[in-house]
């Protein structure tokens, strides 16, 4: 099934994830967006719509051209999600928010060390900050995909987070975890300034990761 009335169960998913995102504070009003792949392109939240009254019907199906079908607008951030789709087939989803801690440090233009061990959650032994510019741009896509090379999350400059995974429930759960990082970072940097973690030590923190689990 393609066109407009498909995908239903995805599209659903996707509204009570973006719901979900204001209700537990990870973002504020309309301003973060959601992405999720389907055959041919993915689907998008639209532009400026309250998630609250939002339907699975609002959700915008785009091509990875640009063009789009259904009654929305596509969400000005698309191009951020186009060009992560299209250069990571690995990524199935893509949660950009404005969240509250995350974007604090986003403002001084300041990443997230490997402060914690958990850090290594984004993939790598830092969670970066992307240079700066304009909402809405392909600049802002292009220093985005710079700041995402072996990652699964970054800042953006006065901007906000953007964290993706294989699907929206693990894109989901690193945007948790990164935003709960940047407020133990945030805090840490209130008394003191925290002890980072070395290379050799997070290398170690990955081999635990690998054995983890079954
Ligand atoms: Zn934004």
């Amino acid at each position: 099934m393609s066109g407009v009335g498909g995908h239903q169960a995805l599209r659903e998913a996707m509204v009570a994830t973006a719901r979900r995102m204001n209700t537990s504070g990870l973002n504020q009003g309309t301003s973060g967006n959601l992405s999720q792949r389907v055959e041919g392109g993915f689907l998008l939240t639209p532009s400026g719509l309250n998630y609250e009254t939002m339907t699975p019907e609002d959700l915008v199906l785009m091509r990875f051209d640009g063009s789009h079908e259904g009654p929305r607008k596509p969400s000005t951030e698309w191009q951020l999600h186009r060009d992560l789709l299209q250069a990571r087939p690995e990524v199935g989803a893509v949660l950009h928010s404005h969240s509250m801690f995350s974007t604090t440090l986003a403002c001084l233009r300041r990443g997230i060390p490997a402060f914690h061990y958990m850090v290594s959650a984004a993939g790598g032994t830092d969670v970066r900050c992307a240079e700066y510019a304009t909402f809405g741009t392909p600049e802002l896509a292009r220093h985005m995909m710079v700041a995402l090379e072996g990652r699964k999350a970054c800042l953006l400059a006065n901007h906000g987070l953007v964290a993706v995974g294989a699907d929206l429930p693990a894109a989901w759960k690193l945007a948790v975890e990164v935003e709960t990082l940047a407020a133990m970072y945030w805090r840490a940097l209130q008394i003191g300034e925290p002890v980072l973690l070395d290379d050799a030590e997070m290398e170690r923190v990955f081999q635990q990761f690998r054995g983890y689990g079954q």
